[in-house]
């Protein structure tokens, strides 16, 4: 039995499937992309390709992630009029951006995420991120409100602090519901994430930091001395220039790196 390429299926709401439909917002995103001759760029979840085919006819290829099975058959042979696409059939968590980049250099991560995966898949490209050259992601705009926001803000908290250590990061614009069939129940925004350069981020030791940052906001109305007890005490608080009376939510990005660094130093 011959298979359609027509893209049939209904979306599957445990795969996170909206799909794009604007014609508007499509373009705003490949204009934020802004592709260049030899960009390495890889796009995470293509579904029915809104994204996929306007990046081909600008780039010519692009690989793609996608994990739905249906939708590889039908995006590989609606592709061929467009460009030269690659498909890598895998969860996206488990894919090795590092190996990826090995073959053709640093890659450019583009992707209107699937909202129930988009912390992990966040924390997995961190993991990557010296083989990332950028990232435009659509995701749920209250979390690229939280990604984005800064000491003192009610929405500033461990999301921001872990990206905003390895990246720097620009909201770029809004898109409502009404541009994705289904339409999901929240606005979404559309966020470039650039790793900063390796040699220059400050943190020594990433596990060390991922702990107290985990432990300063796990109870948000906690001071530091009493989040961070198990960890460190006062006069080290002290000595990496903190109030130990102080709340997580008013310290800057920096001053947790500061403090990660001086335990870090401490336990060797
Ligand atoms: N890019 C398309 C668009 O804008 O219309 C689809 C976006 S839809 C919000 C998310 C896509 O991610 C779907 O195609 C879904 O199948 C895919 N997806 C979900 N979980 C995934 C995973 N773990 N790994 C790779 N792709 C995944």
């Amino acid at each position: 039995m011959s298979r359609s390429a027509a893209f049939t299926e209904p979306a599957k709401k445990h795969l996170g499937q909206h799909f794009l439909h604007e014609r508007g917002i499509i373009q705003k995103i490949v204009q934020a992309v802004n592709p260049q001759p030899g960009d390495r760029l890889v796009e995470i979840g293509p579904g029915q390709g809104a994204i996929t085919f306007p990046l081909l006819d600008r780039h010519g290829e692009l690989t793609v992630i996608e994990f739905d099975r249906d939708l590889i058959f039908p995006l590989t042979e609606a592709a061929r009029a467009h460009g030269t696409l690659e498909v890598i059939h895998r969860d996206v968590l488990t894919v090795d951006f590092t190996a990826l980049a090995h073959n053709g250099g640093p890659i450019r991560l583009v992707g209107n995420l699937p909202y129930n995966l988009s912390s992990p898949i966040l924390f997995h490209a961190l993991e990557h991120a010296a083989a990332i050259r950028d990232m435009h992601f659509m995701l749920q705009k209250e979390v690229v409100d939280r990604m984005a926001a800064g000491p003192g803000s009610k929405v500033y908290g461990r999301l921001s602090v872990m990206l905003q250590a390895y990246c720097h990061v620009t909201p770029l614009f809004t898109v409502p519901p009404g541009a994705f069939r289904p339409p999901p129940k929240v606005d979404s925004a559309v966020v470039r994430m650039v790793p900063r350069d390796p040699a220059t981020v400050a943190v020594q030791d990433p596990a060390r930091f991922a702990a107290v940052v985990r432990d300063a906001f796990g109870q948000r109305r906690k001071t530091l001395r009493n989040a961070l007890s198990q960890q460190c005490d006062a006069t080290t608080i002290e000595a990496a220039g903190l109030r130990p009376d102080a709340r997580a939510e008013q310290i800057e990005v920096a001053g947790f790196v500061r403090l990660a660094n001086a335990l870090a130093t401490q336990t060797g």
